[in-house]
């Protein structure tokens, strides 16, 4: 009869026990990846604490996984200070000018309006004007 082995999730950590050779599928995963089997004994494993098995099961995964270590240190390789000074600018660059689009928008939107109220200000005169005018009279202003 074949002993109980510890399976684990690469991509969510789940882990479960199985007595099968074929390796089962994440149920928790909704693409149901194949769950790698770890290289311990599952008595060990059992006896060890949650936080033991959360390290044990992330050195597994990134140690099976090495594109995932590469990208993890690869920011502190990748990134002197120079390039990130001139990513950097680039950044600094790119909100200048959306800024000033932003501030040339409130511009013209603030031109807009003014002219809107001056042009309303100006009907609502004339039209107190021509009401005004048949009796000539100037109190309701
Ligand atoms: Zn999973």
């Amino acid at each position: 009869m074949r002993e109980l082995d510890v399976f684990y999730c690469p991509r969510c950590g789940y882990y479960a026990y199985y007595q099968t050779s074929r390796h089962p599928q994440c149920p928790k995963c909704p693409s149901q990846d194949a769950m790698s089997m770890a290289r311990i004994h599952y008595a060990e494993f059992m006896h060890m604490s949650c936080k033991e098995r959360d390290e044990y099961l992330s050195q597994a995964i990134l140690s099976s996984n090495p594109s995932l270590i590469k990208r993890l240190t690869a920011p502190s390789q990748k990134y002197d200070s120079h390039n990130l000074i001139a990513e950097m600018n680039t950044v600094i660059m790119n909100l200048d000018t959306e800024n000033k689009i932003l501030s040339d928008t409130v511009k013209w939107m603030h031109d807009t309006i003014w002219e809107l109220l001056r042009e309303k200000r100006q009907t609502a005169d004339s039209q107190a004007a021509a009401s005004l005018e048949p009796c000539g009279d100037t109190d309701g202003k």
